[in-house]
């Protein structure tokens, strides 16, 4: 079982982040930008091979809220153009904080600081009561309950590293 976090490319993080990512000006073949969310300023190159990519703009056409740099790759896959020279944000962001697995099979999803993704009622119920009892503890205690509460429902609950 994986203990890394693999991105999908699903561009649902980048989706809504052209609010605050600004492309102010072009210098030569970088442009130069700002991110308002953490008064970041940046310089971004596009990566080798997607100038044209880059060019198609259909896709912010259709998801006027999102990244300038974002872009659909093919029907599954949309991608940042300019995924070498990001800004730090993105480079830190992590979307997912582990995963809760039954017999193999992934049935939820952890993310930000205490919320899961599930379609198992039951997971959701016992998630919950993790939260009251727990989510207010610092990250080791919270992550402890967790583990040790899933874990006697017959779960197995993997944190990312
Ligand atoms: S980081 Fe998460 S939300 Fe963003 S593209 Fe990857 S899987 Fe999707
Ligand atoms: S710079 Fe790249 S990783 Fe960051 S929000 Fe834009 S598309 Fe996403």
């Amino acid at each position: 079982m994986g203990s890394q976090f693999t991105c999908t490319l699903c561009g649902r993080c980048c989706n809504g982040f052209g609010r605050y990512i600004t492309i102010n000006q072009k210098i030569g073949g970088a442009y130069g930008c700002s991110l308002s969310l953490t008064k970041e300023s940046f310089m971004a190159v596009l990566d080798p091979g997607r100038s044209e990519l880059f060019s198609d703009t259909s896709y912010q056409n259709e998801h006027p809220h999102a990244c300038p740099f974002l872009r659909k790759e093919d029907e599954e896959t949309i991608v940042c153009t300019i995924y070498q020279s990001r800004p730090r944000f993105c480079r830190e962001y992590i979307c997912c904080t582990g995963k809760v697995m039954r017999q193999d099979t992934v049935c939820g999803e952890m993310k930000g600081r205490r919320d899961i993704k599930t379609a198992d009622p039951a997971l959701q119920r016992a998630w919950n009561g993790l939260k009251e009892r727990y989510g207010g503890e610092p990250d080791p205690q919270w992550k402890d309950g967790v583990r040790k509460t899933l874990t006697a429902s017959g779960y197995d609950v993997i944190f990312y590293e």
